[in-house]
């Protein structure tokens, strides 16, 4: 039983926006700014005043812009997932990682030396790693990454951390196709 299912929110012009929690994708609807899509079937919304089928997938009337900046953020849930959850320096998953390490942000070019929080410039480390590295850069030190760090496809972060519903990921491939859904479910 998915107890913590979100719901799909798509853009007016049906493109996936985000995952929404319930709470929030009924607020909408009564609001007059989205419409439901899709529910779940036999799965209801239950709160004190009212008993609802729980939406899977809504959307919005009114078409809003995206702006690219947003697309673009680096946040550690995004780069852990398109890094795959492993330090990119010593190869360990965040599930073999010790007591009191965790995944961490590394600056490839530190920040203190005029490093920036694109993308390209940050890669998953495990905090020992990081450590060790501190202020310099990867060759400085003899650490080697195993992958190159590149911008990722907003879409495909968006689902990496996220698993969809059967009824959900229809509407990703309706919108990107079949090698995006893929992609995505690869992850
Ligand atoms: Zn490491």
């Amino acid at each position: 039983m998915r107890l913590h299912t979100r719901c799909l929110a798509l853009n007016a012009s049906f493109e996936p926006l985000t995952l929404v929690p319930v709470r929030r994708a009924l607020r909408l609807v009564i609001d007059g700014k989205a419409e439901i899509v899709e529910v779940e079937r036999g799965r209801y919304f239950r709160s004190e005043r009212l008993t609802v089928p729980r939406p899977a997938v809504i959307r919005l009337v009114q078409f809003v812009h995206v702006p690219r900046k947003f697309r673009r953020q680096v946040t550690n849930t995004f780069l852990f997932a398109r890094d795959h959850y492993r330090c990119q320096f010593c190869g360990r998953l965040s599930a073999e990682l010790r007591h009191r390490e965790c995944l961490t942000r590394d600056h490839l070019v530190p920040l203190s030396r005029g490093g920036t929080n694109e993308w390209t410039n940050v890669t998953t480390s495990c905090s020992t790693c990081n450590t060790r590295k501190g202020n310099r850069l990867p060759g400085e030190c003899g650490m080697k990454l195993r992958t190159l760090p590149r911008e990722p496809h907003f879409v495909h972060l968006a689902w990496a951390v996220r698993r969809l519903t059967p009824l959900q990921a229809k509407y990703i491939r309706m919108f990107y196709g079949d090698q995006t859904l893929s992609e995505i479910s690869a992850l």
